[in-house]
């Protein structure tokens, strides 16, 4: 049993769900996962090897092959996504405690986010009602063009941990309605949310084999994206291992869409309301800590008004409530693993050591003695060929940036090698669009920031391929095929 919280208890997770059954691992090794709290040990779990995934992919194959998902009508897909969804919105409480519990993000936080992953299932059934799957259109000769589109095949669905459930919800809901079959590989630090969609899919009686859940680590995530029944990655991650995937990929042109890491802005314009812009950016300048890939960690402020807004938002960051995130009350909870806290710590030395200024936070907080806590920190004085502006530090680590003009403004928003997401903040919303037109990234909002599982999100350059969400993510999950009709 794994102990969330007074009264919600999982069960620990012992076996793989394959081909419509939880079957043994075949092997005995085990992973661990370690609370971001209290540092220890906080579940043991059996780890996918190469002949467990093979088991998956077989039944993903000959479920895509000869079973009925592919071939059904969109409207029988519906009513069985449907039906998970409604399975997953009777489970949001364990959802949102699996991932403060794992992840130490605030529970606050947690709750307010978890009906995205019914949404997305919602979401999926209602879009393939009426998705055109079968279009027709005509030749010159006025022959009939019937424009077919089919899934794709076997999906590896591959996710990261710090936000695991809609991470990989957005994979599962688009390629199953799709008509795809898939294996999934949650990321071994979380496993628990991958469990309890396995069970939403399994009570809501989809056929044998068109969902698998095979958890493990690196190797066997290097194991899925090699097979040669996998027609197609999705993943979601660090831009090094989306590039490493989309290399092995290359070899059988296998599709991929890959949604990577990011260094967002948020470009404060001359004639921007800094009280108004604060409460968006105090929500998703650290969200969980900074460990969010469209986290806005880059503040392009006019240097005439960085004052200004230095006295503004110091103090604020200053006053987040770090703590205990199971505490209703928490604003930031620790960083998810020890790695990630030596992550940032080297992130925040390099900052000082390269010249910026640190002008809060940057140490570990006083009275936390267990944990993997951080201060949420801020650098001013930086300039855009910094390390810290330049990479994902993936923590609550900000860099305030100035600019003359607008011009100037565009160039440092778009000088890193990411193009994720950002937000602009103008009293003229029509003057932050046209400040976003000049943005490089494959999301944007103007006057706070808004990620809405129901339409596309995803990156420009190393900020991935492909698109999550809406219509363009279900088009992830498909191919084109045209039929001439010739008589
Ligand atoms: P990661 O790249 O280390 O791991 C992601 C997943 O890939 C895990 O399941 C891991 O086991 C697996 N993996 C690792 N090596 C692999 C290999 N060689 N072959 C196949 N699978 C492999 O990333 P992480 O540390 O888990 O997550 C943090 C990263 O994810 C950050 O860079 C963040 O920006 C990014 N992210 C992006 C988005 C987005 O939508 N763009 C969303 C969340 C997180």
């Amino acid at each position: 049993m794994v102990k969330l919280q007074q009264g919600t208890v999982l069960k620990a997770p012992e076996r793989f769900f394959i081909n419509g059954e939880w079957v043994q691992p075949a092997s005995d090794r085990r992973i661990d996962v370690i609370s971001p709290v209290t540092e220890e040990k906080l579940l043991s779990y059996p780890e996918a090897t190469p002949a467990d995934m093979d088991r998956a992919i077989s039944a993903a194959r000959t479920a895509f092959d000869e079973g009925p998902w592919p071939r059904m009508s969109a409207r029988d897909r519906a009513s069985a996504l449907r039906r998970v969804a409604t399975l997953i919105t009777e489970r949001l409480d364990e959802i949102a405690w699996a991932w403060t519990t794992q992840v130490g993000a605030p529970i606050s936080l947690t709750r307010k986010l978890v009906p995205q992953n019914a949404t997305l299932f919602s979401h999926y059934a209602d879009l393939i009602e009426s998705y055109p799957f079968l279009d027709i259109r005509h030749r010159d000769d006025g022959g009939e063009v019937r424009m077919l589109r089919e899934p794709v095949g076997v999906c590896a669905a591959i996710s990261p941990w710090n936000a695991p459930m809609v991470l990989l919800s957005y994979k599962i809901a688009a390629g199953l309605a799709a008509g795809c079959t898939m294996v999934a590989k949650p990321s071994p630090e979380t496993p628990l949310e991958a469990y309890i969609l396995a069970e939403c899919i399994e009570a809501a009686g989809l056929p044998r084999g068109v969902f698998n859940l095979v958890p493990a680590g690196r190797e066997g995530g290097d194991y899925l994206i090699r097979h040669r029944e996998i027609d197609k990655v999705a993943f979601t991650g660090s831009t090094a291992v989306g590039k490493h995937i989309m290399r092995v990929c290359a070899d059988r042109l296998a599709r991929v869409s890959l949604e990577l890491g990011g260094k967002s802005a948020a470009v404060l314009l001359p004639d921007a309301d800094f009280a108004k812009a604060l409460p968006s950016l105090m929500v998703y300048s650290m969200p969980i800590t900074g460990q969010v890939c469209f986290s806005l960690t880059r503040l392009l402020v006019p240097e005439a008004r960085k004052a200004e807004f230095l006295d503004m938002f110091l103090p604020a960051v200053q006053a987040i409530k770090l703590g205990n995130p199971a505490d209703p009350a928490t604003q930031m909870g620790p960083l998810a693993m020890a790695r990630q806290r030596d992550r940032v710590e080297d992130y925040i030395a390099a900052g000082k050591a390269g010249g910026a200024q640190l002008a809060c936070g940057g140490g570990r907080p006083r009275g936390q003695d267990k944990g993997f806590f951080i201060e949420p920190t801020v650098f001013t004085n930086v300039t855009p060929d910094m390390k810290v502006a330049q990479e994902e530090i993936f923590g609550p680590v900000v860099s305030v940036i100035g600019y003359t003009d607008e011009d100037d403004a565009a160039r440092k928003a778009n000088a890193t090698p990411y193009g994720l997401n950002g937000a602009v903040y103008s009293a003229d919303p029509e003057r932050g669009f046209a400040f976003a037109r000049r943005m490089r990234t494959g999301g944007l909002t103007v006057n706070g920031l808004i990620v809405d599982p129901k339409h596309p999100f995803g990156g420009y350059r190393e900020s991935g391929m492909g698109r999550e969400g809406g219509p363009e993510g279900l088009e992830n999950y498909l191919e084109v095929k045209t039929v001439h009709m010739a008589g």
